[in-house]
């Protein structure tokens, strides 16, 4: 009935995630209000890894992709589930410092990294960094050798396999700011220049090809590509790399409408295809690496926000403004993204029109959901919206001076605030 498997209707006809009634948890902690079960990401990092365990025998890792929801809790909990993450900025790998987070298991992207974040990450240890081009890595070769160590690296590499939405294409992606391309040679080169040098250490290669992606033919695709490119490295210079890192991008549910495949299969089609690629080109299976951000935690999320104002302009629209918005969910205004919603504090009510839900921000394209078929709605209700454990809180802002949302974890029933709401004072600490 839901998009996502954690949501269910108490006897108070209120929705539930988790154990946890949301007309509650809205009531006890204010609204809006981002609320994440533990449980389901759980869950989730347990799916990635006992596939990798069936159909690479336990010879890979799965790393969280941070960017999707980067906290010190989160941190904390993928390290509990043996995960490891990728970060993709200073600011990540400092929060990931902060929570305790091993650093050999830490994954380093990015495709201008600074010198201060790559000092950063040298001189705590960070297991892998994923050298984007020949600036930086030359310069990670000269922090590295004043640092005294060999700093473990892998390429991102365009593997010429565009993925987007529903289809994929198969040229294009040269033109992308990440990573180096295989058709005009810069692969090969950025890894020959690397294996001359005397502070890093060639230990893999990376591709990511998009993300909210339903297909498994461009997952295929890709891995294909990237196994042959190890068999040239080897053959061509000699270079043998056992990491191959096949990037995210799994799509989820946000609305009827998305149909994504279950991970497990696609694990399984991909495996095929990397020991396949791999036998026939004669080298080793290598170790394998996912990146997965989207689908861990994006199903585990809803936002809880209070509605404030019903505007019925008679053939026109009707508005549902709440006290959220694009600071809290920018992915409306940024990509038009769909979401599905409910009443929280009458999930069990039918459709019966088509509102809009706007934000409260002094932006017209301020929405969280356009023509969505809703439940009459009225001033004080609860709605939820729902999928919003990605890109939602790592991507909010401050816009109109709006505070950003608390974060509350529920587990097995009980609460607990993971991330403070802001308050006007943090919002002017840094101003003069
Ligand atoms: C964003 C990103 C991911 C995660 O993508 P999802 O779509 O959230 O699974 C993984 N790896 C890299 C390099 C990324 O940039």
């Amino acid at each position: 009935m839901f998009v996502s498997e954690n949501l269910s209707v108490n006897e108070k006809n209120h929705l539930v995630i988790g154990k946890n009634d949301t007309v509650e948890l809205a009531r006890e902690y204010g609204t809006p209000l981002y609320v994440l079960d533990e449980d389901l990401i759980r869950k989730n990092c347990r799916l990635y890894k006992d596939a990798m365990d069936k159909y690479y025998g336990g010879n890979g890792l799965i790393l969280f992709a941070n960017k999707a929801f980067c906290s010190k809790y989160t941190c904390r909990l993928v390290n509990e589930e043996d995960l490891g993450i990728d970060v993709v900025s200073g600011g990540e790998l400092y929060t990931a410092i902060k929570a305790d987070f091993p650093m050999d298991k830490v994954y380093f992207h990015g495709n201008n990294k600074t010198v201060d974040e790559l000092k950063l990450a040298v001189s705590h240890g960070v297991g892998h960094i994923i050298v984007d081009n020949i600036y930086e890595l030359e310069s990670l070769n000269e922090i590295a050798k004043d640092a005294g160590i060999v700093q473990n690296i892998m390429f991102r590499i365009k593997p010429g396999v565009d993925a987007h939405t529903h289809s994929f294409i198969q040229t294009g992606q040269i033109d992308s700011k990440f990573g180096v391309a295989l058709e005009n040679g810069e692969a090969y080169e950025i890894i020959e220049a690397a294996g001359k040098m005397s502070n890093v250490k060639v230990d893999g290669v990376h591709c990511h090809i998009g993300s909210q992606i339903f297909d498994i033919a461009p997952f295929e695709k890709a891995a294909e590509v990237m196994v042959n490119f190890m068999g040239d490295i080897k053959d061509k210079l000699g270079i043998e790399i056992d990491k191959l890192n096949l990037g995210g991008g799994y799509g989820i549910m946000y609305t009827e409408k998305d149909d994504p495949v279950p991970y497990d299969e696609y694990i399984k089609k991909v495996s095929e295809v990397v020991k396949n690629t791999a036998q026939s080109r004669g080298i080793k299976i290598p170790m394998i690496l996912m990146e997965p951000g989207r689908s861990i935690v994006a199903p585990a999320g809803i936002t809880l926000y209070t509605v404030g104002g019903v505007k019925d302009i008679k053939g026109i629209r009707k508005y549902v403004s709440v006290d959220g918005g694009m600071g809290d969910n920018p992915r409306y205004i940024m990509y038009e993204s769909e979401y599905s919603a409910v009443v929280a504090n009458n999930a069990g009510a039918s459709a019966v029109e088509k509102v809009t839900i706007a934000g409260k921000c002094c932006e017209s394209g301020d929405i969280l959901l356009k023509d969505a078929l809703m439940p009459e709605i009225k001033v004080g209700d609860t709605l939820a919206v729902l999928a919003t454990g990605a890109y939602n809180y790592s991507m909010a802002s401050n816009y109109n001076r709006i505070p950003r949302p608390a974060v509350v974890a529920v587990s097995n029933g009980e609460a607990k605030v993971v991330v403070k709401r802001e308050t006007y004072e943090d919002l002017i600490r840094n101003d003069v």
